[in-house]
């Protein structure tokens, strides 16, 4: 810790009396871009207190120009940590905020909770429910009373998380969502998910609550290491066969003959369409076009989903009226095939068929529009807000990430040393072991097997170890880790439920009271990505394999596509980057408060080369050993030297 050397603005609201190494510079580096009105592009690692610097380096200017902070974030807890950062700045300068959640969250009305498949759902069945005086917790202005008014003012006036404001409301019978949206306009810092700045149609009824628009806002995105898929998932759909079977049958006991009739065929082709593929295949465009000039009675393909549409909407307003949950497959079919017409042509998205087993193991199909390009969703933000402050802990190679969301040209670009001391992390390449393809024998397994047990054994409590991806972890388990190991093993399995998974990394967690436990997990899943493990819930790491996607035909056009976009760079951003990015992110798991010591294990040699390591944070790579000949005993050596210095 250092004394503070902060600009005097910044002093007026960073409520700590020293900085961490690197804080500072941290500080003023997006104090000195948003005074200028230029965005910051910052690798910062674990630890180093980004949350406060970020908000406490932007809030001069946001209170001098009168803009709002959002920070977008991913999860609850650090849309939480946002607000006890605010309750410390508040002691020194009384600063409002809010973490707001998703209205499912926030909702108190059963009938819609219980029935909304995602937020766009919720959304419009609360407008819905509303229009119809279905809500009792929706209060019209005219009967917003004195406490009402009160409350919302109070909401306004100081730092609250979504959670005290929906305990608060309970207790009145108001709608929590709208008394925070109702007190919005006057909140300086709001966090909140991406959703709200990146989905377009979510946005426009965000700003429209806060009553400004983007050039009014400084935009700070934490973890932003997850924006560019999140930005893929917002502009991509998807249709399954489900779907369109529960729409045929909602046309039926409707008794709309000539709908039923256009989706029993529709039905039958997409079934014809998708019997022969194995896994996934790009379709053309014009398939759906085809399909329609077979059936031959529709003319015009606009007009007719456009019709379909209004009989989805009307189904839904219909079922409302008679209490019931406005559902309508007729509805999310039509505007899925809407926005086939809409995306046709673009060549930023592909249209892709895919035969999979459902959770009854039924072989079954869908129908996609895969977006491939993520600045579509980025750039409109990023080209529109005053500053934008992009930050995470895994973000290298900078000038990349910039360019695939399409960050302002005048971006500050910033990368900055650990703030952890060197003797607290261990990054070492065991040589020798690889998950590629043709190196995947039983021999190589169990020699992985023995590296992960030099490594649990010496650790002294919990290890984590992320495999490259499912077939991995399979073969670790069939290949007989579990024997294996002195300690628990708690895994992971493909399609686990979230509630299985929370209850899995508990017990794990609880292991470290004691003499320890191994987690074992894939790279870019649930936990290696979204679960800190602070202390003895994580001591050491092993990240078994590089995970590169499988080739894909979408992974494949994914490339092609940044190719023709950024000559030469098409396999870097497409296929190298995402996999490096999940490599980093399990690597981090062990190391997130100042206090923690991990050692971080790669077993694949091809974290060793030098293109493989500049995709790695520095605070990895910096100081990584590698181990060019592993065995006798070495691993286990370094792990128990570095536990016991
Ligand atoms: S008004 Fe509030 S409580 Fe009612 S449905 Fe909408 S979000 Fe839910």
């Amino acid at each position: 810790m250092t004394t503070l050397k902060l600009p005097l603005e910044v002093n007026e609201y960073f409520p700590y009396a020293s900085v961490r190494p690197s804080q500072d510079r941290f500080i003023n580096t997006i104090f000195e871009a948003v005074q200028a009105r230029r965005s910051v592009l910052i690798e910062g690692s674990n630890g180093l207190g980004k949350t406060i610097s970020a908000i406490s380096a932007c809030l001069p200017t946001a209170v001098e120009k009168n803009l709002k902070i959002l920070y977008v974030a991913r999860t609850h807890r650090q849309h939480d940590r946002v607000i006890e950062e605010l309750r410390a700045v508040f002691k020194k300068h009384h600063v409002s905020g809010i973490s707001i959640r998703g209205r499912n969250q926030m909702c108190l009305n059963k009938l819609a909770v219980k029935n909304a498949f995602d937020a766009k759902s919720l959304m419009e069945a609360c407008e819905l429910l509303k229009a119809k005086g279905k809500c009792p917790y929706h209060k019209d202005p005219e009967e917003q009373t004195y406490d009402y008014l009160i409350l919302k003012q109070q909401i306004a006036s100081r730092p609250y998380k979504a959670s005290d404001i929906q305990k608060v409301c309970k207790r009145k019978g108001l709608c929590p969502h709208e008394l925070v949206k109702g007190a919005l306009s006057d909140v300086k810092v709001i966090a909140l998910s991406y959703l709200y700045v990146f989905d377009p149609v979510i946005r426009a009824a965000f700003l429209k609550n806060i009553e400004a628009n983007l050039q009014k806002t400084i935009l700070i995105v934490d973890e932003a290491h997850n924006l560019p898929e999140t930005a893929i998932d917002i502009s991509s759909s998807s249709l399954s066969l489900f779907v369109i079977k529960q729409a045929e049958l909602e046309a039926k006991k409707y008794e709309n003959k000539e709908i039923e009739e256009f989706i029993h065929f529709f039905r039958n082709e997409v079934e014809k369409l998708t019997e022969n593929i194995s896994r996934e295949q790009i379709i053309p465009a014009e398939s759906i076009i085809e399909i329609l000039q077979k059936h031959g009675s529709v003319v015009n393909p606009r007009d007719f989903f456009e019709k379909i549409h209004e009989v989805g909407s009307s189904i839904r307003r219909n079922l409302l009226a008679d209490g019931k949950y406005p559902r309508s497959y007729i509805h999310g079919m039509s505007e899925f095939l809407l926005r086939w017409l809409d995306t046709f042509g673009d060549d930023s998205f592909i249209n892709v068929a895919s035969s999979y087993l459902n959770r009854d193991k039924v072989k079954t199909a869908k129908l996609e529009i895969v977006a491939l390009d993520l600045s579509k969703v980025t750039s409109p933000v990023f080209s529109s807000t005053y500053s934008n402050i992009v930050m995470s802990g895994t973000l290298q190679p900078l000038e990349a990430y910039a360019r695939i969301t399409q960050l302002p040209e005048n971006t500050v670009q910033c990368v900055l040393p650990s703030p952890f001391p060197r003797e607290h992390i261990l990054s070492l390449v065991c040589c020798g072991v690889s998950t590629a393809m043709e190196k995947r024998t039983p021999a190589m397994y169990q020699t992985m097997i023995d590296r992960i047990n030099e490594v649990v054994q010496n650790t002294p409590a919990n290890t984590g170890v992320f495999a490259a991806s499912f077939d991995v972890l399979n073969a670790l388990l069939a290949e007989g880790l579990e024997a294996a190991l002195d300690k628990p093993l708690f895994h992971e399995y493909r399609g686990m439920s979230s509630k299985a998974n929370e209850e899995i990394v508990a017990g794990f967690k609880a292991c470290a009271e004691g003499d320890g436990a191994v987690f074992l997990g894939v790279q870019g899943g649930r936990t290696s990505e979204g679960v800190d493990f602070p202390g003895n819930q994580m001591n050491s790491v092993v990240v078994v394999g590089v995970p590169y996607a499988e080739p894909t035909p979408r992974v494949k056009a994914q490339i092609s596509y940044y190719e023709e976009c950024f000559p030469k760079l098409g396999r870097e951003y497409g296929y190298i980057l995402p996999a490096m990015k999940k490599a980093s992110q399990a690597a981090g798991r062990p190391v997130r408060t100042l206090d923690d010591w991990g050692a971080i294990i790669f077993l694949d040699y091809r974290f060793s080369t030098n293109y493989c390591r500049s995709f790695l944070p520095s605070w990895v790579s910096n100081h990584m050993k590698v181990l060019h000949q592993p065995g006798d005993n070495i691993l286990a050596q370094e792990i128990h030297r570095f536990f016991n210095p």
